[in-house]
């Protein structure tokens, strides 16, 4: 196959459609230019040159990894969030755009604040707290916080990038365990963690249950265990007035509310993503600290 990287594009891209690939003309892309090296950015602009015999060679084996399902983003090892790309691992969830309303949360909840810690619970890549550094004004600092050692490595990494390593400190905690007090208050706490049923995970697309982490993916019998265990082991890590903010899959709104009332927290309140799914829970602890 000779021809210009327009017409490469043009027979990927249906090749990608053709196998079911829903956003083929951004997959496309994105591998062309992973292939051939080049800034996204400039993929127009080189659109009329010629592809080399290895460009060529490496385009087919990219090719092939994907049409037997693996992610786009751990075949390019890295991924857009909230307008940042993060390096990525197959070790570490990849960033799903569902996942910006917690960074909203995140960030409606210091409109009104000018200093303050996060911690970022179950934080995989470390993209929610990193969304909301860059965000936020640099009196402002996240812990960010997961059992994976792959997960910190990945966060570490990812402050670099984004020139955040004074405002980011990566510590080993287990979401299900009590918070370790030597970490201290946080004003926020924000959460992504892992909600699947247990059940329900050989349902899930291929690309997702053969190359991405389960251990990020599956939240007990009913889902729920990480909201459970959460709630409770965190809530003396909040300050007075303090925020919780959650994640959680479609229909879990409403059980993960009811899981921060029993607990006692206040205004909870439950956000909707881009797609109009309940996919934010937020709850605050009102009552002061014991001294
Ligand atoms: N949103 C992810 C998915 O549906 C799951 C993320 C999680 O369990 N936290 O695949």
């Amino acid at each position: 196959m000779v021809g210009t990287i327009s017409d490469v594009y043009l027979d990927l891209r249906n090749e990608l459609r053709h196998h079911g690939v829903t956003s083929a003309p951004l997959e496309a892309k994105e591998l062309l230019a992973f292939a051939l090296e080049i800034p996204r950015a400039e993929f127009n602009e080189r659109s009329g040159s010629y592809l080399f015999d290895e460009q060529l060679k490496r385009l087919e084996e990219l090719k092939s990894r994907r049409l037997k399902g693996e992610p786009l983003a751990h075949i390019i090892g890295e991924w857009d969030f909230y307008s940042l790309t993060f390096i990525l691992t197959p070790g570490v969830l990849i960033p799903r755009p569902d996942t910006e309303t917690l960074v909203d949360a995140g960030l409606a909840f210091f409109s009104r604040r000018e200093r303050g810690r996060i911690l970022d619970l179950c934080c995989g890549s470390g993209c929610v707290g990193i969304a909301l550094l860059k965000n936020l004004p640099d009196t402002i600092s996240c812990v960010f916080a997961d059992t994976s050692e792959e997960a910190l490595a990945v966060t570490k990494e990812n402050l670099v990038r984004h020139r955040l390593t004074f405002r980011g400190l990566p510590v080993a905690q287990n979401a299900l365990e009590p918070c370790d007090q030597a970490l201290g208050k946080f004003n926020l706490i924000v959460s992504n963690p892992p909600y699947i049923p247990t059940g329900d995970i050989p349902e899930l697309d291929v690309s997702v249950k053969d190359y991405e982490p389960h251990e990020a993916l599956d939240g007990g019998t009913d889902g729920l265990d990480f909201y459970r265990a959460i709630a409770v082991n965190f809530k003396d890590a909040l300050t007075k007035n303090g925020m919780l903010a959650f994640e959680c899959g479609m229909g879990q709104a409403p059980q993960v509310e009811e899981i921060l009332r029993e607990n006692g927290y206040e205004d909870i309140r439950i956000l909707r993503d881009f797609t109009g799914v309940e996919r934010v829970v937020t709850g605050v602890r009102t009552p002061p600290e014991k001294a």
